[in-house]
């Protein structure tokens, strides 16, 4: 979980970088979104499942942990969304992959 949280935060670093070159595409955003609101899904899910069955209850902090995690993937643009702004450009003639820009 830390090994993706760290590469994830790689990239929102870098996306920041790219906002602060006035960079920053809707695209790159469409990643940085995705990414970061299915990692907070997928490691809320394993420190519920970590507590057993207290995770679930609404007692235990992971519990709302979970459910405010699981929310960022629907609201503010769905998972689905995002991933039909980015498969739209990657598909496009002038795709242009993130790490080959400079900023
Ligand atoms: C707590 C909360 C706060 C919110 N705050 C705001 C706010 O401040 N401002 C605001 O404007 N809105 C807000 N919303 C609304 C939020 O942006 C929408 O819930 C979100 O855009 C999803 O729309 P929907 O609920 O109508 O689901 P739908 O559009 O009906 O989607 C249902 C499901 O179908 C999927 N889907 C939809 N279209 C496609 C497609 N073309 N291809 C594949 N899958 C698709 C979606 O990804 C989703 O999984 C908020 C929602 C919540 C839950």
């Amino acid at each position: 979980m830390r090994m993706q949280l760290d590469i994830a935060q790689s990239y929102v670093d870098q996306c920041v970088r790219a906002f602060a070159a006035d960079q920053l595409t809707a695209v790159d955003a469409a990643k940085a979104k995705l990414v970061t609101s299915e990692l907070a899904v997928a490691v809320a899910d394993l420190g519920v499942q970590l507590h057993g069955g207290a995770g679930y209850m609404d007692e235990y902090p992971i519990s709302r942990q979970y459910t405010d995690a699981r929310v960022t993937t629907i609201y503010a643009g769905s998972s689905e969304v995002m991933k039909i702004i980015i498969s739209r450009d990657c598909l496009s003639e002038d795709y242009t992959p993130f790490n080959t820009r400079n900023f």
